[in-house]
C-alpha cells in the first residue's frame, strides 16, 4: 500500500518562557485532530520537543496535500486560541500568515513529508529538534548515510553498496526552491563542501541509489526568510526510513552521540551542542541547549505502532552528561567569537540598529 507520512510542527505558545507547551495545549491540538481528522487520515501521533508541538500524520493523500496541511494549520490555530486564553508565552508565534493558502510550507510551521510504497515491515524514525535550524541534521545525516565509520551497512549490506543521492537546498535563495543533487560516494567531497555551511545548504531529501526509494526528508523552512525578521528558530523535523536498503536505526542514531555544535540556543543567536533528549522534554539552560528527540515506529497499512523513544536509554544519559559539559564549555565564552553566531545570522534581530548607531560614531584617523 502507498502511504504518506507528514509531520507538521509549530510553536504556538509555551509555559514560563520557552520551556514547553504543556499538557492542556497539547490536548487541545489532539482533540482537534481527533474531531476533524478521522475521515482524512489513517493515524497520527502528537508530541512536543522543547516548546514545539509536532503532529505526525499517516495518510494516503500524497505530499503537500492541502487537506492534510489545513487540518494541521487549523489544529495549530485552535491551539493558539487556547494559548491566548491561558496567556502562554509566544501564543501563535509560528503562525506567520493570517489565512491558509493551500500549503503550510512558507506559513511558519515546519513540515517534512515522504510518500512511499510500504514494505512488508516499515520501520522509520521521526526526529524533532528545538532551539536550532534545519542544518543541524546535515552532519548526522552525512555520517549516518555515507561514512562507514558510522554506517557499517555501507560495507556489510549489498543493498546499500551503491550509496545514496542527496538533494540539497540553498535556503538563502528565497525566490523559489534552489536545489542540487549529489551522489555519494562519488561526490563525497562536494557534498562535504556544501554541508559544512549549515545555515545555507540543507539536506532536503535522501534517496537509495539501489532502489531509488526515498530514505529521508527534512523540513527546510528558515523562518527569517518568511518573516523578514527574527521570530524564533526554525526547529526542524525529519523523517528517516531505516533497515533493508537504508541504514539501520542505530546507524542513523549513532552520529547524534557527538552532540555537535549547531546554531540556535538562547535567542537563536548562539552556537550550542545538540543534545539527544527523551520525548516531550522541556528546554532549560540558557534557553537550550539545542535538543533533538527521536520517536521510532513501524507503519503497517497506514497504522502506526506505539512510539519507541529512541533516546530513552541509559547510553544516552551518558551522552547527555557529555553534551552538558560541551554546553558549559562554550557558554564559558559568553558573547565572544564562535560562541555567538556571525552577523549574517544575527541581522534579522535587534543588533542591526545597535551596530548602525555605533557605525555613525566611527571616525577614520587621518
Ligand atoms: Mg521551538
Amino acid at each position: 500500500m502507498r502511504v504518506t507520512l507528514s509531520v507538521l510542527k509549530a510553536d504556538i505558545g509555551s509555559i514560563g518562557g520557552h520551556i514547553k507547551p504543556g499538557e492542556r495545549l497539547k490536548s487541545r491540538v489532539r482533540e482537534f485532530i481527533e474531531d476533524k481528522g478521522t475521515k482524512l487520515i489513517h493515524d497520527y501521533f502528537l508530541s512536543s520537543t522543547g516548546d514545539d508541538i509536532a503532529i505526525l500524520i499517516s495518510h494516503s493523500r500524497g505530499e503537500g496535500n492541502s487537506d492534510i496541511h489545513k487540518l494541521a494549520w487549523d489544529a495549530f490555530k485552535a491551539g493558539t486560541e487556547l494559548a491566548k486564553e491561558m496567556g502562554l508565552y509566544g501564543a501563535g508565534q509560528d503562525l506567520l500568515k493570517d489565512a491558509f493558502s493551500g500549503n503550510i510550507k512558507g506559513m511558519g510551521p515546519a513540515v517534512a513529508e515522504m510518500e512511499f510504497e510500504e514494505r512488508p515491515n516499515e520501520p522509520f524514525l521521526f526526529f524533532a529538534a528545538d532551539k536550532t535550524d534545519p542544518g543541524a541534521y546535515n552532519l548526522p545525516l552525512y555520517l549516518g548515510f555515507v561514512d562507514p565509520m558510522y554506517c557499517s551497512g555501507l560495507i556489510l549490506s549489498p543493498k546499500m553498496s551503491k550509496g545514496f543521492k542527496f538533494d540539497i537546498m540553498d535556503v538563502e535563495h528565497t525566490e523559489g526552491d534552489r536545489l542540487v543533487s549529489l551522489n555519494a560516494p562519488e561526490e563525497l567531497y562536494d557534498l562535504a563542501a556544501l554541508l559544512r555551511d549549515n545555515e545555507r545548504f540543507v539536506i532536503e531529501k535522501i534517496h537509495s541509489r539501489s532502489s531509488g526509494d526515498l530514505a529521508a526528508s527534512v523540513s527546510t523552512t528558515r523562518l527569517h526568510n518568511i518573516a523578514g525578521k527574527y521570530t524564533g528558530k526554525d526547529d526542524p523535523v525529519m523523517l528517516v526510513r531505516v533497515q533493508g536498503e537504508f541504514p539501520a536505526t542505530g546507524e542513523v542514531l549513532a552520529p547524534f552521540a557527538k552532540g555537535h555544535y549547531v546554531a540556535g540556543f538562547m535567542r537563536g543567536s548562539h552556537n550550542g551542542p545538540l543534545m539527544p533528549v527523551k520525548q516531550n522534554e522541556a528546554i532549560s539552560f540558557f534557553d537550550g541547549p539545542p535538543v533533538v528527540s527521536c520517536a521510532a515506529f513501524c507503519v503497517h497499512e497506514g497504522k502506526l505502532t506505539e512510539a519507541a523513544d529512541a533516546f530513552d536509554h541509559p547510553f544516552w544519559d551518558y551522552v547527555r552528561g557529555r553534551v552538558s559539559r560541551k554546553a558549559l564549555d562554550i557558554r564559558d565564552q559568553g558573547f565572544s567569537g564562535p560562541a555567538m553566531l556571525g552577523y549574517s545570522e544575527l541581522e534579522y534581530g535587534g543588533i542591526v540598529e545597535k551596530i548602525q548607531d555605533l557605525d555613525k560614531r566611527f571616525k577614520v584617523r587621518k
